[in-house]
C-alpha cells in the first residue's frame, strides 16, 4: 500500500467516541493533524485529544458546534478553514432513534435531516473547492446499511442516510476530475456499516433484550440473527481502517462508492 502521508489535516465530526474516535485514531497513526469534534464535556474532549496525540497525531484541536443548526455547521467550517486548509473530511456525527412512521414528530424528522444529512452537505460545500484547488482531498461520509436498504421504524434515519449516499455520489461526480493520480485526486465515498459496537446501539439492544425476555447478550444475538448474516458485530476500528485506506492516494479511483461493512446484510 502507498505509505502514509504525514502532515495531512483531517476533520472528523462526532469524534469524541465510537466510530468517529476510531477513525480519528487511525488517521493519527498516519501522522495527520487532527481536528476533533463532538458534543461532550471538557473531560471527554481532553480524553479524545490525548488518545489521538498518543496515537501519533501531529496536533489535535477540538470543536463542539451543534450540527443540528446549519449556522453552527457553517461556523465550524469557517473556524476550521481559518486555521488552515483541510485535506480530509469525515462526516461521521449522527443520531439514531426508532419510532413508527405515523408517530414521528416533525421536529424529530427535521433534526435527523439536519444532523445526518444537511451537516454533511454544508461541510462538503465548504471543504471541496479548496481540496480541488490543491489536487488532493478525501471526503468519507459515514452513512449506514440503512443508506442502502430500509428497516421499519427508522423513517428519519433511513431517509437521512439514503440522502447522504445520494449527495455523496453527486459530489463525487462533480469533483472526479480534480487533481492527478500523483496528487491523489479528490474522492467522495460513503461507508455503510451494519451493527457496530458503540453506545449508539445500546437503546436498540436493550429494547430487543426486553422484547425477547433475555439479557443484553440475548438482545445482541437477536439483532444479529435478524439482519447480519455473519452473526458478528463490527468493531469501530474495522470501519476506521477502511476510512484510512480511502484517504490514501492509492484509492484515487475509488469515488462515489457506498461500501457496505455489514456481514452480508444487503446481500440477502
Ligand atoms: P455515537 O453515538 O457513539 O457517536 C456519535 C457522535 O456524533 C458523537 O460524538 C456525538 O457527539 C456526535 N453528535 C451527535 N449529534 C450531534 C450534533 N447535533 N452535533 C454535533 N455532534 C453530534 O455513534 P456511532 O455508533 O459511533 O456512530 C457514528 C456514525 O456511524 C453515525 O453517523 C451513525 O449513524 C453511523 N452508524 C453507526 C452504526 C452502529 O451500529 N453503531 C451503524 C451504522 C451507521
Amino acid at each position: 500500500m502507498t505509505p502514509p502521508q504525514p502532515g495531512r489535516r483531517a476533520l472528523v465530526t462526532g469524534s469524541l467516541q465510537g466510530i468517529g474516535l476510531a477513525i480519528a485514531t487511525a488517521l493519527a497513526e498516519e501522522q495527520c493533524h487532527l481536528v476533533l469534534h463532538g458534543l461532550g464535556d471538557a473531560g471527554q474532549q481532553e480524553r479524545a485529544r490525548q488518545t489521538v496525540l498518543a496515537a501519533g497525531a501531529l496536533s489535535a484541536t477540538v470543536h463542539d458546534h451543534d450540527l443540528s443548526d446549519a449556522a453552527q455547521v457553517q461556523a465550524l467550517m469557517a473556524a476550521v478553514l481559518a486555521d488552515g486548509p483541510l485535506d480530509i473530511l469525515v462526516n461521521n456525527a449522527g443520531i439514531q432513534q426508532t419510532v413508527a412512521l405515523a408517530e414521528v414528530p416533525l421536529d424529530l424528522w427535521q433534526r435527523f435531516l439536519a444532523v445526518n444529512l444537511s451537516a454533511a452537505f454544508l461541510t462538503m460545500q465548504a471543504a471541496l473547492p479548496g481540496m480541488a484547488a490543491r489536487g488532493y482531498g478525501r471526503v468519507v461520509n459515514i452513512a449506514s446499511v440503512h443508506g442502502l436498504v430500509a428497516s421499519p421504524h427508522k423513517a428519519p434515519y433511513v431517509a437521512s442516510k439514503f440522502g447522504l449516499v445520494g449527495v455523496s455520489k453527486v459530489a463525487a461526480l462533480e469533483y472526479a476530475r480534480a487533481g492527478s493520480r500523483e496528487q491523489g485526486g479528490v474522492t467522495v465515498n460513503c461507508i455503510c456499516p451494519g451493527w457496530t459496537e458503540t453506545t449508539l446501539l445500546e437503546p436498540q439492544i436493550l429494547d430487543r433484550a426486553a422484547q425477547v425476555g433475555g439479557d443484553r447478550e440475548a438482545g445482541v444475538r437477536s439483532l444479529l440473527a435478524e439482519k447480519q448474516p455473519s452473526q458478528r458485530m463490527s468493531l469501530p476500528v474495522e470501519i476506521a481502517q477502511l476510512a484510512a485506506w480511502l484517504c490514501h492516494p492509492i484509492a484515487h479511483n475509488v469515488t462515489g462508492a457506498a461500501i457496505p461493512v455489514e456481514g452480508g446484510w444487503t446481500s440477502q
